[in-house]
């Protein structure tokens, strides 16, 4: 086997020196990275009835989604989507594996479809990438090497940007780029420290992301069975393996695999996926491209490495969208419609109620009990609102300390104050209050708060 790993035996890591072949899946997935990286760059300016398609601002806790808005008050929407989003991944993996890794992580797409194809542009190939590396610092290797170094700074420091302003904001990103550094120091500082963690990981620790720090990876142990479609190699049509010898062996002695070494070549994380399914494999397919390629040039079938089950290949079950498959399916739609009702019927207008902590009732002029309040209003909508705050009940009054004037649009506003109820209502030490947000002459939404008084 033409290996070409380094350090295997000493202790240290292995340095992956992963051969590229532009098979089938391969161009597929230069396809799909392709039009995720426009995507990926075009995200943060891509408005959805004026909002981004995907803001996650952390700092301010403002998080756009696909145009949606949710603020603070939504965290049940937005924990409600990240459970979601969880079940459907493990459902996923249950049936199809770690494929997600292999087709759409960024981690991957970054360093399969971006950095690796650079490395290769400026060094060459995988033999000549490790000659280079094993060879004296030469005029040649300081050019490549420092060539190599500037370009990943480049598109690290791209990634950057577009990773800031998934979390800022394009608008804030832009101020950032245009205006003083002065004026930006810690947004400056944030795209160069971005930069760096990018550069690093692209250039240093690369596959080890995969193998040893991603907690989705070190979980498909766990969540893959011998139904889970992965890549995998058919032991029983390549064993025993060994080279082609025409004149010596004996029909049907030997098994496809012509122990050619190149799907180990090829593996980006360095791996022998004749060894059988291992936690290292992010289903990349660049072995079943390579193996495809060997099966073809010796006229036997493709697929000895392809998506399979192990029970495809142990029992000859057939691939299909089985039962498990569709009741894996029909739960995550089932989910994703729950949550979707829940978005779309979430109202654009809101306030929250709550009675001033540590605060009793007092006793007002006119035979009033009152307590003291603090509201939020929320307006999600695209203009400036004005409102009313008042009780279902007219008997009972509001009174503001601090008045909340109007909401502007894709804004909150404050408010304090006092709900008055007549003494004479009041008969139980906590009575209920029904408040109705009024806009456009309409009850948007109605909170009912807790009203504390005398018992009489
Ligand atoms: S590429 Fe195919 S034939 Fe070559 S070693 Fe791997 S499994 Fe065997
Ligand atoms: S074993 Fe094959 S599919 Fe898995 S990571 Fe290596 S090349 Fe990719």
């Amino acid at each position: 086997m033409e290996g070409l790993l380094e350090g295997g035996k000493t202790g240290k890591r292995q340095w992956i020196y992963p051969l590229i072949r532009k098979g089938p899946f391969y161009k597929w997935r230069s396809w799909i990275s392709y039009f995720y990286l426009i995507f990926l760059f075009a995200g943060p300016f891509i408005r959805i009835n004026g909002q981004p398609l995907l803001l996650l601002n952390f700092i301010d806790r403002q998080f756009v989604i696909l145009g949606q808005v949710f603020w603070p008050q939504d965290i049940f929407l937005f924990v409600l989507a990240t459970l979601v989003a969880i079940i459907c991944i493990v459902l996923f993996t249950i049936a199809f594996g770690r494929v997600f890794c292999g087709w759409i992580c960024p981690q991957t797409i970054f360093m399969e479809m971006v950095f690796r194809k650079v490395e290769d542009w400026i060094e060459g190939d995988a033999k000549k990438r490790k000659k280079l590396d094993a060879g004296p610092w030469t005029r040649e290797k300081i050019v490549r090497k420092t060539s190599k170094t500037f370009v990943f700074i480049i598109i690290s420091f791209l990634i950057a940007n577009i990773f800031l302003a998934y979390i800022i904001g394009s608008e804030s990103l832009i101020k950032i780029i245009t205006e003083p550094i002065a004026q930006h120091i810690v947004g400056f500082a944030s795209i160069w420290a971005f930069t760096i963690v990018f550069y690093t990981v692209y250039s240093r620790i690369r596959e080890q992301v995969c193998t040893l720090f991603c907690p989705y990876g070190r979980l498909q142990g766990v969540m893959t069975d011998e139904h889970t479609l992965v890549v995998a190699y058919d032991e029983i049509r390549g064993e025993p393996r060994g080279k082609i010898d025409r004149k010596h062996d004996a029909p049907g002695l030997k098994g496809d695999c012509v122990d050619c070494g190149l799907c180990v070549d090829v593996c980006p994380t360095g791996i022998d996926i004749r060894k059988g399914t291992q936690l290292e494999c992010i289903n990349c397919t660049a072995c079943i491209d390579v193996c495809d390629e060997v099966m073809d040039k010796i006229h036997k079938p493709r697929k000895l490495i392809g998506y399979f089950s192990e029970n495809m290949i142990h029992t000859k079950e057939k691939p299909s969208f089985t039962v498990r498959m569709m009741a894996y399916s029909s739960v995550i739609v089932i989910l994703l419609s729950v949550l979707s009702y829940f978005i779309f019927t979430r109202s654009d207008l809101d306030v929250t109620v709550m009675r001033s902590a540590g605060m009793l009732y007092q006793e007002q002029k006119g035979g009033y009990i009152s307590n003291i309040y603090n509201a939020e209003f929320i307006n999600k909508t695209d203009q400036r609102k004005s409102f009313i705050l008042k009780a279902d009940d007219p008997s009972i009054k509001i009174q503001y300390i601090q008045a909340p004037g109007v909401m502007e649009k894709q804004g909150s506003v404050k408010a304090v104050f006092f709900v008055l109820i007549p003494a004479s209502k009041i008969h139980t030490a906590k009575t209920d209050v029904h408040l109705q947000l009024v806009v456009d002459n309409k009850v948007v939404k109605t909170v009912t708060t807790e009203f504390v008084g005398p018992i009489n």
